[in-house]
């Protein structure tokens, strides 16, 4: 019987297509660098470069502006497939595939669309997402960069902290805060959408954090100094981007909870490997009731972190409301990914504890699935938010 429980009947002959091509890439092109780039704390670059030439940062771009229009469930499949071996790699494709490109897609008026979205589809940009700030953290209403109107001009001001691929973007989408009247100054309505590219006047990029995983995924801060923008680079209405904000993360979620699969999907593989493999007391590891409990406890939660993921998905792609169904998504995969991981390098003993093993990497790169796009306690809100109306 086959093992593969990455097989699911609902995917489209598309949709299986990809996937293989992306088992291809990963092998290929991510495989063989994933480990040294994790040590040297660099960015991807041979796995990001093959990633353009594939098509895999326009997945969630119209055609018209340059992309393949394949969806959330594809983005999906990607960063599931990539995060078997390279969170770090995966993570980049997420943030550039659902947080940017799929977010100005679907908010930015034609215009806009049209001026950014090739660049993102070809990959010669890649995309940040700029939200969180030293004292924004869940509470990300807290806004305190602010954009200041100047005839046909935005002048922004301040710090945004802990940003993915801050070293590479060519493009970030920043929230800002664009009304001090009273009743707005402290809340989620004074706050605004902008796109800042990466060439403009007074963006810099500041300290870069030294991390305990995916490290080769650069998060930095991102310094905005009297920078000034067009009137233009406004998506969506003025004091209403903290919603744009919020649509963003519940199809970032849908990518964080596939980054989490992924992670248990490889942590899952490697250790039934393992345990074949390995001999104690005369025969396989893998004959013991405590490992084949382990392994089994394992696949059945990775299935259902796919059902939950692939529900979301594909709800985003209908058009329909999926806040909840995307939160529980993360939650679900993310807490599986770090308790996989765990088991994981238990079932590989000391050599688990080895930088030579990919266990190793996916339980250090499993732990950020569980803080970024929102902890586990911010998931929980959300769906509790949800249950109770
Ligand atoms: C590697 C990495 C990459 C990131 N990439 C990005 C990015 O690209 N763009 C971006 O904008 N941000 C990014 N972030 C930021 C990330 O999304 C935030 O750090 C995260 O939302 C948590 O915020 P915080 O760290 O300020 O934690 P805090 O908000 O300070 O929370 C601390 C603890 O308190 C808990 N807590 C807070 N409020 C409540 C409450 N009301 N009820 C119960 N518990 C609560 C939290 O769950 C957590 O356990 C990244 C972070 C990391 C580490």
């Amino acid at each position: 019987m086959s093992t593969d429980t990455t097989r699911a009947p609902e995917l489209t002959e598309e949709q299986e297509l990809l996937q293989q091509t992306v088992r291809d890439y990963v092998r290929n092109h991510v495989a063989p660098h994933a480990a040294k780039y994790d040590e040297a704390e660099s960015f991807p670059e041979i796995p990001w470069a093959k990633a353009r030439e594939l098509g895999l940062c326009a997945i969630t771009i119209p055609e018209v502006h340059g992309g393949t229009a394949m969806g959330t469930v594809a983005a999906s499949i990607v960063v599931e497939e990539v995060s078997r071996v390279c969170p770090s790699t995966a993570v980049t494709l997420s943030v550039h595939n659902s947080l940017v490109s799929s977010t100005i897609a679907k908010h930015a008026n034609d215009a806009q669309r049209q001026r950014f979205l090739p660049n993102l589809a070809s990959g010669e940009w890649l995309g940040a997402y700029c939200l969180s700030e030293a004292g924004a953290g869940t509470d990300a209403s807290d806004q305190q960069t602010t954009a200041v109107r100047k005839g046909d001009r935005f002048v922004l001001n301040g710090a945004k902290l802990w940003i993915t691929s801050g070293t590479h973007a060519g493009l970030f989408i920043v929230f800002a805060r664009t009304s001090t009247a009273p009743d707005l100054a402290k809340r989620s309505r004074g706050v605004s959408c902008f796109i800042v590219e990466r060439a403009t006047k007074g963006v810099s990029i500041g300290k870069k954090e030294e991390k305990l995983g995916i490290r080769a995924s650069p998060t930095t801060e991102v310094l905005l100094q009297d920078c000034e923008i067009p009137a233009d680079n406004l998506i969506g209405e003025l004091d209403k981007g903290f919603r744009i904000a919020m649509d963003a993360l519940d199809v970032g979620r849908i990518g964080i909870a596939s980054q989490a699969l992924g992670i248990a999907q490889g942590c899952f593989d490697e250790s039934l490997k393992y345990a074949k493999e390995r001999r104690q007391f005369g025969r396989p590891i893998a004959e013991f009731q405590a490992i084949q409990w382990k392994l089994a406890d394992m696949a059945t939660g990775i299935d259902a972190a796919r059902l939950l993921t692939r529900r979301a998905a594909r709800m985003r792609d209908a058009g329909e409301p999926c806040a909840k169904e995307a939160a529980m998504a993360k939650l679900f995969a993310s807490i599986l990914a770090n308790r996989t991981a765990d088991e994981a390098v238990q079932i590989h003993g000391s050599a688990g504890y080895s930088r030579e093993y990919l266990v190793e990497r996916l339980f250090r790169d499993a732990r950020i699935t569980e803080i970024y796009e929102g902890t586990t306690e911010a998931q929980r809100m959300v769906i509790a938010r949800a249950l109770l109306g």
